[in-house]
């Protein structure tokens, strides 16, 4: 990892995946993956696209930038998206997952020396991979503001966008924002004006250089408030437009398609996969929608980085798009029933906290997406965690501060029977601090509710006996 110029030790995944493995029994609000089959439609679809042979077999080889049923579903998706006619040969490249998405945009974008601006907190993922691709990552930070100044126990917040901030790091080498709505780890969704802000800041570097990765693993998992007053005149307006596209207002309502803003096809590249969506993170299809000029040296990149993704994958993935547009168990379409559901358990975690005396009062205040409540560790829960579990964490990483938050979780997966992320893998090592000096990273924990009512509920019952 030196020669590669990145430090990478096991991460939060590795570790806290391994004590997930050993206590098979433990209540995991963990990784953020859905413990349930993916919806009945993807499943048929998986083997109807497996089994079709008739034309071509999906079990071999396909385009490289993507399966040609995929790329064409996709574009036109997107095309209604962001009220555009998408090339789904020359603007969408499909990959393994956003992850490789995002790596194949940022090795194609960056060059030594070039600097890469993240939202902090942020996923941990994106610092390495700037780092891979000879990049800087710079930090600007989002202000926290908790719906309590004094919590004893935990409390959630807004995270919010200064566009100062956003300013004051741009510099000439600015060449990538990475613009992640909704939020992993908050659960923030980037209000319109913080995303004209960050237009705004695209627009002040000189050069047509600087672009915005916007990756929006989430965006149909999104428990807000109904679409805000200028989503709905865009799409009255897009509805009575000649262009022949119509757009669907069913079809991710509350998600704000960052390269649908002025002037942004251009300077973005939208990132995106099925995963989330579909309950189903192990298909691991992603892709990259964007300009010509931004995705021709994908897909010249590709063909080195894997001949293609799985061709029965993105097979499967093209027949069951169209089919989440249907009616599904009572709603409009599979879309709004996942939009529902989440909500739903967002709900049940958020009561089953405060119920257990762990408890995040106002965690459905703001508008909010994805399926983690960031919660910050009061001092009540901050005087529980062992002792000598501070100090073994301090002894072991000398000369670093106490990281109460892997302390937290790591006590609480090895002795109380619950599984929740650390946050400090989210923050720069420079983070914001609080007003007693202590950096915010250590503060918050991400408590996961893609899983079953059952796993919630459980959870919430061995947090009652850490209260
Ligand atoms: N971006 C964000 C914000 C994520 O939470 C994840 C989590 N999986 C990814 C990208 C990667 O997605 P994929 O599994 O499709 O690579
Ligand atoms: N995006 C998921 C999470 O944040 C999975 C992370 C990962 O596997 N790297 O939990």
């Amino acid at each position: 990892t030196q020669r590669l110029g990145i430090s990478a030790g096991p991460t939060v995944w590795s570790e806290f995946g391994r004590l997930a493995m050993e206590n098979p029994s433990i209540a995991n609000l963990g990784q953020g993956f859905p413990d349930w089959l993916p919806p009945q439609f993807a499943i048929d679809a998986l083997v109807e696209g497996a089994t079709d042979v008739a034309h071509r077999s999906p079990h071999q080889y396909t385009r490289t930038a993507g399966h040609p049923s995929l790329v064409k579903e996709l574009a036109g998706r997107y095309s209604r998206h962001l009220h555009r006619e998408v090339d789904p040969f020359k603007e969408v490249a499909i990959s393994v997952g956003a992850s490789q998405a995002l790596y194949l945009a940022l090795q194609t974008l960056i060059k030594p020396g070039d600097e890469v601006i993240l939202f902090e907190p942020f996923f941990d993922l994106y610092v390495n991979q700037i780092k891979l691709a000879g990049g800087t990552p710079k930090f600007v930070p989002l202000t926290f503001k908790p719906y309590d100044d004094s919590p004893d126990v935990i409390t959630g917040g807004e995270w919010v966008l200064d566009p100062e901030n956003l300013e004051k790091a741009i510099t000439d080498k600015t060449r990538a924002i990475i613009l992640n709505s909704p939020h992993n780890p908050t659960g923030k969704i980037f209000t319109r004006n913080e995303m004209e802000a960050i237009a705004d800041a695209v627009r002040n570097v000189a050069s047509d250089d600087c672009v915005v990765l916007s990756d929006e693993v989430y965006k149909y998992i999104v428990h807000s408030p109904p679409i805000d007053e200028m989503e709905r005149e865009e799409a009255a307006q897009f509805e009575k437009s000649e262009d022949g596209l119509k757009y669907q207002p069913a079809i991710c309502q509350g998600h704000i398609h960052f390269a649908s803003l002025p002037g942004m096809w251009d300077r973005t590249l939208t990132i995106s996969s099925a995963g989330k969506t579909f309950s189903a993170t192990g298909w691991q299809v992603g892709w990259a929608i964007g300009p010509e000029r931004l995705m021709a040296p994908i897909h010249q990149l590709l063909p080195y980085v894997q001949f293609c993704a799985s061709t029965v994958i993105q097979e499967a993935l093209a027949r069951a798009l169209p089919k989440a547009d249907l009616p599904y168990e009572g709603y409009s379409s599979y879309y709004e029933h996942l939009k529902a559901m989440y909500t739903r358990k967002r709900d049940l975690l958020g009561s089953a906290l405060n119920e257990a005396g762990f408890g995040i009062p106002d965690y459905d205040k703001s508008p909010g997406g994805g399926f983690f409540i960031f919660a910050r560790i009061g001092k009540e829960i901050a005087d529980k965690i062992p002792k000598d579990r501070l100090m073994a964490y301090n002894a072991a990483a000398p000369g670093t501060v106490a990281r109460q938050d892997w302390a937290l979780c790591q006590w609480m997966a090895e002795e109380k029977g619950v599984l929740c992320i650390p946050a400090s893998p989210f923050f720069s090592e420079d983070c914001t601090k609080d007003e007693d000096g202590n950096p915010l990273s250590d503060q918050f924990v991400r408590i996961a509710f893609c899983k079953t009512n059952d796993t919630i509920q459980k959870a919430a019952n061995a947090l009652k006996n850490i209260c």
